[in-house]
């Protein structure tokens, strides 16, 4: 079988979980956008996943990213979502690239992504990523939940987009109480700012749970693309 071949049969199966869900929650499945996680993976996998019509794709690590979309840009009409953790004076390197960061986690990434997005004349939609595990400081990233209204603020008056919210269910526990926190926080902000609509929730492993709780946006890598060599 060849790449292409592969890759369009796992994105299948990945659909199909997808229209499922949806269809088990009693949602469109034009409210959910899915997002392909190439990180790890080589530019060819990015251009094929573009010829079979994926227009979103996720990486985590900037000089990763950098180096695979650097020649020539991301292809055309993709939309490139940065969902790592990000040090501040990394900010306005992935601006360059980046359409969505997905990982604002402090006050001072704010204003670092700003200028980068200014520099670089573009226009950048952020997301607060907040930390859904109950004891907190995972290492994973991600605001404390009582620090995403201000961080929100902060967004929204920059030139950035406020998106909405992203976050990643912790590390070996159920993640249905996770999302449900994260829609509650969503909800909450809407109130503030209505065009905060989105949800990023939802992994290769927990997109049903994700779409149960309303994510709008699911970060698919290994169900897709296979699993990652596990050290680099
Ligand atoms: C790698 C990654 C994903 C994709 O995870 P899979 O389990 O491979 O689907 C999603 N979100 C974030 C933040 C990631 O780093």
């Amino acid at each position: 079988m060849s790449r292409r071949e592969e890759l369009a049969e796992r994105l299948a199966a990945v659909e199909g979980r997808i229209a499922a869900a949806c269809e088990a929650a009693g949602r469109s499945r034009d409210e959910v956008q899915l997002i392909v996680v190439t990180k790890f993976f080589p530019r060819s996998d990015v251009d094929l996943l573009a010829e079979l019509g994926m227009r979103d794709l996720g990486e985590n690590r900037e000089q990763e990213a950098a180096a695979k979309l650097a020649d020539g840009g991301p292809p055309s009409g993709v939309r490139t979502h940065f969902i790592g953790q990000l040090q501040s004076n990394k900010a306005g390197a992935v601006t360059r690239w980046a359409d969505v960061v997905q990982s604002v986690d402090r006050p001072k990434l704010v204003g670092a992504l700003a200028r980068g997005a200014e520099a670089a004349g573009r226009e950048v939609t952020a997301l607060v990523q907040v930390d859904l595990d109950p004891a907190g400081g995972t290492g994973r990233g991600g605001a404390a939940p009582a620090d995403v209204p201000a961080l929100a603020d902060a967004i929204a008056s920059s030139p950035l987009r406020l998106g909405g919210l992203m976050a990643v269910a912790p590390l070996g526990a159920d993640p249905e109480p996770a999302f449900a926190r994260l829609a509650a926080l969503a909800e909450a902000l809407r109130a503030d700012h209505p065009e905060a609509s989105w949800i990023s929730a939802g992994m290769s492993g927990d997109l049903e749970a994700a779409v149960r709780h309303g994510a709008t946006h699911l970060r698919v890598g290994t169900a897709i693309l296979g699993d990652r060599p596990s050290h680099r």
